[in-house]
């Protein structure tokens, strides 16, 4: 009777419970996050002594960059640009010194440049490349033997690793350093720069498993910081700027439409549907969702409120939502390392949410969109709160909605209670759809069957084909007690060192572990 009492209040709250924004209780974080800094400092890092100094505001192009509006410039790698004013911040003012817009001014993304002659510049220089993702770059089309890339070693912070493609397979080398602070991969050769030493074995393997050939081919530009360097600042865009193309999805709130800048860049168009949300709410809601930045989320980049329906402008993700993704494939295409790779990507967007004490809420497969090459963004931060309120990280639901029951940790479902414990929960549930290739979780299982037997205790088994550890993970996150899950930062390194775990991925006993 107790316990028929217990479920009949939970499936009363899960019927008027939330989804309406609210402002965060403390107000947002103040910190001020630049993410899309390409890691550069402002200093060039010059290797090569005898030459003179470039000047400090001399940058090389990395990637392609098409103009978007009259103000900024078109430049194509390997451009050569001056920066004149970097007072906008994320988007500098710059002259062009060689290339398509030669002698021209105007505007350009600072995370597409680096400084002339450091080693940011450099083809090959990926530092913030994770082993994982160096081999899908160096596997991915356009790269040949011997294509290769030197970035930072993930198990020892300030070392180096050199991740070269042999003969379809990824190899990668540490690169050490003498106590005189030249490099070496082997002890009978050590170099004063990392120039040098990608020289030489460019001419010669000397040891390797294959002479270096071209630099890695680099997979996409970067997500610029905003549309342009004046959408910054200016949240709220005309509307006539959008163009609405083809209808994308549609969610609870309204219809995602494919859209156009600007006449030239495209971005989605999430159109709400009128009377969904409060404008002053959501506009609230936006000034937080709009300081979160980093490369597995999805970026807010505008909106249009003055009018309904409201429009929220975020970057496009060609493939759609990942549930949609999974169930397309079915296992066709995408193998366990696929879906590991996916489900880190997932972790390290939310560990960052994690430490910007932000709470998603509605984390779920159908809230994770997918660009090309498996890359995963976190989407959907109209729930997302800040919340930070004296030992207490946790956020109360009130206003009511429609509810993920099968996503929802227990003390969600039962009392309310959201922090980023309850999207640890919804993680492994999220990990269950990616195993299951978009499957229902609790197949068979109506919502209420779901609240009884969680609050008894009941988990999901294993999907078919989970490794053991996987399924490990999985439960972890189920944990009855919230403090017993892991944190989003200790599910990111799980999965991505999840093969270093299993040693039978490691063949080849010349290589040097990174
Ligand atoms: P809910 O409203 O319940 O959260 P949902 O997340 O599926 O559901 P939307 O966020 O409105 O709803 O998205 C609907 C569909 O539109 C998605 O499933 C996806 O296919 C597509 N979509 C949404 N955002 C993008 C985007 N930025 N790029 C590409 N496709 C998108």
């Amino acid at each position: 009777m107790e316990i028929q009492k217990r479920l009949s209040a939970c499936w009363d709250r899960i019927v008027s419970c939330f989804r309406k924004p609210e402002q965060p209780k403390t107000g947002g974080s103040n910190k001020d996050t630049t993410f899309f800094t390409n890691g550069h400092t402002d200093e060039p890092k010059p290797f090569n002594r005898l030459a003179p100094a470039p000047s400090r505001n001399h940058y090389l192009a990395l990637y392609d960059y098409s103009a978007r509006t009259a103000d900024d410039l078109s430049f194509n790698t390997g451009d050569k640009l001056e920066a004149l004013s970097k007072d906008a911040g994320e988007w500098w003012f710059a002259k062009a010194l060689t290339g398509i817009s030669i002698n021209r001014t105007g505007y350009i993304p600072a995370n597409y440049v680096a400084p002339v002659e450091s080693i940011d510049a450099e083809p090959w220089y990926f530092p913030d490349t994770k082993r994982l993702d160096a081999e899908k770059m160096l596997l991915a089309e356009g790269n040949n033997h011997g294509a290769f890339l030197i970035r930072n070693c993930e198990s020892q912070k300030g070392e180096l690793s050199l991740s070269v493609l042999d003969h379809g397979r990824v190899k990668h080398y540490k690169l050490k350093k003498l106590e005189n602070g030249q490099y070496f991969v082997s002890r009978t050769k050590s170099f004063e720069t990392l120039k040098e030493l990608v020289e030489w074995y460019t001419v010669q393997a000397d040891g390797l498993c294959v002479r270096l050939g071209e630099p890695c081919k680099k997979l996409e530009a970067p997500t610029t910081y905003g549309l342009s360097y004046n959408t910054v600042d200016t949240w709220e865009i005309d509307r006539k700027s959008i163009k609405l193309g083809k209808k994308l999805g549609a969610g609870q709130f309204g219809e995602v439409y494919e859209g156009l800048w600007n006449d030239t860049t495209a971005v989605a168009v999430k159109t709400l549907k009128p009377g969904s949300m409060d404008p002053g709410d959501f506009l609230r809601e936006a000034q937080f969702m709009k300081r979160l930045r980093h490369a597995k989320l999805i970026q807010l980049y505008a909106v249009c409120t003055m009018e309904e329906p409201i429009y929220i402008i975020t970057e496009l993700m060609r493939h759609g939502s990942l549930l949609e993704y999974l169930q397309m494939d079915k296992g066709n295409d995408l193998g366990l390392s696929d879906q590991i790779e996916m489900a880190a990507q997932v972790a390290s967007g939310m560990a960052y949410l994690e430490q910007q004490n932000y709470i998603h809420r509605d984390l779920a497969a159908r809230n994770v969109l997918v660009g090309e090459n498996n890359i995963c963004k976190v989407a959907d931060f109209g729930l997302a709160r800040v919340f930070m309120v004296k030992n207490e990280n946790v956020y109360e639901a009130k206003e009511g909605g429609k509810f993920p029951v099968k996503w929802t940790a227990p003390e969600a479902i039962q009392d309310g209670i959201f922090s980023i414990k309850s999207d640890v929960w919804s993680f492994g549930i999220l990990l269950y759809e990616i195993m299951t290739f978009g499957q229902t979780p609790y197949p068979a299982m109506t919502n209420y069957q779901v609240v009884q037997k969680i609050l008894e205790g009941y988990r999901m088994p294993p999907p078919a084909k989970c490794p053991k550890p996987l399924y490990g993970i999985m439960s972890d996150c189920w944990k009855r007690d919230p403090q017993d899950r892991p944190t989003f930062e200790t599910l990111q390194w799980k999965l991505e060192d999840f093969f270093d775990l299993d040693t039978t991925s490691y063949d080849d006993a010349n290589r040097y572990h990174s």
